[in-house]
């Protein structure tokens, strides 16, 4: 549920018109409902109550606006990050630096070295190579770090193949079959506070079935290590949780997630760590934009050609992924049309043959479940600037991220005299 509604035929984010976020701010723009993001948490976190003990870090990746952050903080969440930019926002948004995750594959130095001086709860080691290059970094300062080694369990996650991350030809964790053997060697260097296992199978998932395989090779991972005399006592059982894009699509809810996982980790005695992103934010924001203008080629459908494009909301062009597009102050009149950019590249569609709300130039549209990975994705390509981000709560709004004008990224290049 979200609080994106229709009122006297114009749709609202709260008690605030779209159309006025537009007038004030300009599109495209993100605009975010504070009230659904502190919802979704907080079903989240009350979903997984039934469970005994629980720590929940928010994937900021998905949404690390800064005011997201805040109102996960609020909400009492702490974050997973995979990068010490993620870690500095973390921590500028008041998340205590002990509810702090650290994941993400290519872990450098002076990130590790930002962790371990901020002291953040734990790192999800993704080899034995990056275990090993921690303890060195961690023992020289005289610190230990707390740390889980993530596992690749090799189950599809039957979803989008670049969203898909465990699978043994996927980049992330160790092979589960090798891993009780670089939990001995990393649990032995100083440095190192070997406590548990981490998996994380992909985004999207549409059912719970990929995740409970994947969740039952870690139980029998953790009952060998404790055979071995390793101690565990956490199991990081990672995000990936869909959300629906398509009105009248169907996902397993939190609740069901929770009962999945109270089957699965039946009798593990671990504390259990969560990473949700997009089910947390993904419907919680919409992108909203404005028609350029309408053309129509004869004989085809026509383009309706918006001021958003891949540069500002990447996944369609990314991934395929679909957006529900609805106009702001819709006619009733329907049309079918394709949508897309202004950008030079035809993969800047956002959709084909949709049959959509009947638009002309000038008017309002939004893309909505743009909360997770839209954002955060923008580029500037085709030297268009980084778009705004707006919060909403309740009948106010706020800019929670400036519009950045192509002028202001290009202030930061220099020509070398050289080339005078
Ligand atoms: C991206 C990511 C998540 C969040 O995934 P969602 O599908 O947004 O829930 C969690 N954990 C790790 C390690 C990730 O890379």
């Amino acid at each position: 549920m979200d609080h994106f509604d229709f009122r006297d035929g114009v749709l609202y984010a709260e008690d605030t018109p779209l159309t006025a976020i537009a007038d004030a701010v300009g599109t495209p723009v993100y605009v975010y409902s504070r009230a659904t993001l502190a919802r979704h948490a907080r079903v989240f976190r009350e979903a997984l109550s039934i469970l005994p003990r629980v720590h929940i870090a928010f994937a900021i990746k998905a949404n690390p606006n800064l005011s997201v952050l805040r109102v996960m903080q609020r909400e009492g969440l702490g974050a997973d990050v995979v990068s010490g930019g993620e870690m500095a926002r973390a921590l500028a948004a008041g998340m205590p630096a002990s509810d702090i995750v650290f994941s993400g594959v290519g872990k450098q130095a002076w990130e590790m070295i930002k962790g371990l001086e901020e002291g953040i709860g734990q790192f999800n080691l993704e080899s034995e190579e990056e275990g090993v290059e921690l303890a060195a970094l961690a023992a020289e300062r005289g610190l230990t770090a707390n740390c889980a080694l993530r596992v690749n369990p090799d189950v599809d996650a039957r979803t989008h193949e670049k969203i898909s991350t465990g699978k043994a030809e996927n980049k992330f964790g160790v092979p589960i079959d090798l891993a009780a053997g670089i939990y001995a060697r990393l649990a032995a260097l100083p440095g190192l506070n070997m406590r548990g296992v981490a998996v994380h199978i992909g985004s999207q998932l549409n059912q719970l079935e990929p995740f409970e395989i994947a969740f039952a090779k870690v139980g029998a991972l953790i009952t060998e290590l404790r055979a071995n005399g390793q101690t565990v006592t956490h199991a990081d059982l990672g995000g990936g949780l869909g959300v629906p894009y398509k009105a009248g699509e169907v996902f397993p809810s939190p609740e069901e997630y929770a009962a999945m996982v109270a089957r699965a980790t039946e009798g593990w005695d671990v504390t259990l760590m969560f990473e949700p992103g997009r089910v947390i934010c993904g419907n919680a924001g919409v992108l909203l934009t404005r028609v350029i203008r309408v053309k129509r080629p004869s004989n085809r459908p026509p383009f309706v050609i918006v001021d958003a494009a891949m540069n500002d909301l990447a996944r369609p062009a990314m991934y395929g992924a679909w957006h529900d597009f609805d106009a702001v102050a819709p006619s009733g009149e329907k049309m079918l049309a394709h949508i897309v950019g202004p950008i030079c590249e035809t993969g800047d569609t956002f959709a084909m043959d949709r049959e959509i709300d009947a638009v002309a130039a000038g008017d309002l549209a939004v893309f909505r479940t743009a909360g997770a990975y839209g954002a955060t994705m923008a580029s500037s390509y085709n030297s268009r600037g980084f778009v705004a981000e707006v919060m909403v709560d309740g009948d106010r709004f706020a800019v929670v991220a400036d519009r950045i004008l192509p002028e202001a990224i290009s202030a930061a290049e220099r020509v070398p005299e050289w080339l005078d």
